[in-house]
């Protein structure tokens, strides 16, 4: 029997912003102490204080918004910030909580100090938002009983509790309810290096002999994100158990990574499509970004979210208010002169 060991065999690219089948054992990846956490030591080191004097004064710590691509640690640096805080945390999206009563029942429950997490807060919809600001700022909520000439509104205290936002867009954000956090911190896509230790660290975890360089090349290759590099890991181990002795070597990485159609920097094929769209399609650009999410079927949020700040980290691509462009780096890379043409390498 053979087994055949290419992107075919997992349906699911390693680069979306949905939740995999595979991610299901994030829970046992995720550090659960800031000093655990690799990384982001400019956030970590303001939280460090916050927390420190929020503990000292034993009241609850300054609504927090975390900021930056998906991936980066937003739901995980949250539970730290409980754990750090020795309180509870309840966990919730912005399109989960539909109606003011979905939130007014999950504030209710909190007990003092306690955080609500709110996932993708920008897309909380604006009934609920407003019933949010004197939550936020006075830790009360008005509740509307009853229809008509006889409703009655009544007023409920809260306890104090901190509500941690995350979003991948602060720029969606309400004023209103931006300028009720008190801390906001953004996260940044981490160097080959965090991802290395990020890499070493969940190999420990899920027992997978992996050596230095192998660790390295996953790194290298996910782009700035410890959940692609976590979903790499588990695909390459798959990889280095059938078709290798079951270590992880640079050369078994690679060999894994090519197989998934993620190229020497971690582009994948939507990466190296969109780049290829605009050089094709708009001359190198400017081209919208609508426009071309049409040109190339997917979701403009996606790109806009997930593919473009990598590529813009790379310096594969710059955003212009007439719209994206390519840079000459990004030809280089795939090998195409300025008119589009492919370059011989000898
Ligand atoms: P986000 O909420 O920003 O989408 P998550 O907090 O769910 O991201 O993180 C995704 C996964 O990446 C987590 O399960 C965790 O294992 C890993 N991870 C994220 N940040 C770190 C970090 N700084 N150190 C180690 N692992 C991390």
């Amino acid at each position: 029997m053979s087994i055949d060991f290419g992107a075919d065999i997992y349906e699911e690219p390693i680069v979306t912003k949905s939740f995999l089948q595979e991610d299901a054992q994030e829970i046992s990846l995720r550090p659960h102490t800031l000093q655990e956490y690799i990384g982001q030591e400019k956030a970590k080191n303001n939280l460090a204080v916050f927390i420190e004097a929020a503990r000292r004064r034993t009241e609850s710590l300054d609504h927090v918004l975390l900021h930056g691509p998906p991936g980066l640690g937003k739901t995980t640096l949250a539970g730290i910030i409980a754990q750090e805080m020795g309180v509870n945390i309840r966990i919730t999206s912005g399109p989960a909580i539909e109606k003011p009563g979905d939130l007014a029942a999950l504030l209710t429950n909190l007990s003092e100090n306690d955080i609500l997490f709110v996932d993708e807060i920008h897309r909380l919809n604006r009934s609920v938002e407003e019933i949010l600001y004197p939550a936020m700022e006075d830790y009360v909520i008005d509740i509307i009983i009853g229809k008509g000439p006889s409703a009655n509104s009544i007023r409920l205290d809260l306890p104090k509790f901190t509500l941690i936002g995350a979003t991948t867009r602060a720029g969606s954000l309400s004023a209103p309810l931006r300028d009720r956090f008190g801390v906001t911190l953004r996260l940044e896509l981490y160097t080959p290096e965090e991802l290395k230790k990020i890499v070493t660290r969940s190999a420990g975890i899920l027992n997978v002999p992996i050596e230095d360089s192998g660790a390295m090349e996953i790194a290298r290759r996910s782009r700035g994100t410890p959940r692609i590099a976590n979903r790499m890991l588990r695909r390459v181990r798959d990889f280095a158990q059938v078709k290798a002795d079951g270590v992880i070597t640079r050369q078994v990485a690679d060999q894994a990574l090519l197989a998934l159609e993620v190229d020497d920097l971690g582009l994948d094929q939507i990466d190296r499509r969109m780049l290829r769209a605009i050089i094709d399609n708009y001359g190198g650009g400017p081209v919208g970004l609508e426009t071309l999410a049409a040109t190339i079927g997917e979701e403009s949020v996606t790109l806009e979210d997930v593919y473009e700040p990598y590529l813009m980290q790379l310096g594969f691509l710059t955003r212009t208010p007439r719209g994206r462009c390519v840079t000459r780096k990004a030809y280089e890379h795939l090998h195409l002169d300025f008119n589009g043409q492919e370059q011989l390498t000898l």
